[in-house]
């Protein structure tokens, strides 16, 4: 099985620096320094310039998902992180031209978040690496005409780990979040949670394997 290279989130988000170990050097050519490059050689260039091809198409997805019938937007994101899909997810096959996904519900006080893992040949419990957006869509309820609603999407990325995860707390827990990448609270009556991201514990330096 082909070596996962362990990309770093802030680094990524920044869009400058070497992804790979957060020195500051990149070449010329490629999006590494020229350790990792001589390190991990063209995999790492490979596996970064992938991710970046990733947040690219993301933005133009978002565009068109913008201009569609129910108003929605993205609040923050693409940001590459780690995140499980639960063993209770429910699967939805490709329909309507929404790609093939599964649906996680997390707990959390008052209600529910959804976050939905889009790719190919996931499966329920599996950890999966990839672009995380935090978006939010308008629907009519009885209480109100347009009722905001958080929800998470994230696109599994192959090749690649990150070394931060997707995080859904309880709202007073929102200090523990890594404050260089978006975070926020959501509240809304009793309803209410924190998403963002927390460090890997033991995140595998696969830079320095070689
Ligand atoms: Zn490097």
């Amino acid at each position: 099985m082909e070596k996962r290279v362990t990309l770093k989130a802030e680094i990524l988000q920044a869009g400058e620096g070497c992804p790979v170990c957060g020195g500051e050097k990149k070449t010329e050519m490629a999006r590494t320094c020229r350790a990792c490059l001589n390190k991990i050689g063209v995999a790492a260039t490979k596996a970064v310039d992938f991710v970046t091809e990733m947040v690219y198409d993301a933005m133009v997805g978002n565009a068109m998902a913008n201009s569609g019938n129910v108003p929605r937007g993205t609040v923050w994101g693409p940001i590459l992180a780690n995140t499980r899909i639960d063993l209770d997810a429910k699967f939805a096959p490709t329909q309507n031209g929404i790609g093939a996904h599964w649906h996680c519900k997390r707990g959390v006080p008052g209600g529910f978040v959804s976050i939905f893992v889009f790719g190919d040949n996931l499966r329920a419990g599996q950890e999966v690496s990839g672009l995380a957006e935090l978006k939010i869509k308008f629907v009519k309820t009885r209480a109100q005409e347009k009722q905001p609603v958080h929800y998470l999407r994230v696109q599994a990325v192959e090749g690649v780990k990150s070394d931060v995860k997707l995080a859904i707390l309880e709202p007073q827990f929102v200090d523990r979040l890594i404050p260089g990448l978006p975070g926020k609270v959501v509240r809304n009556d009793g309803y209410g949670f924190a998403v963002g991201f927390l460090p890997e514990w033991k995140p595998k330096i696969e830079a320095c394997a070689g």
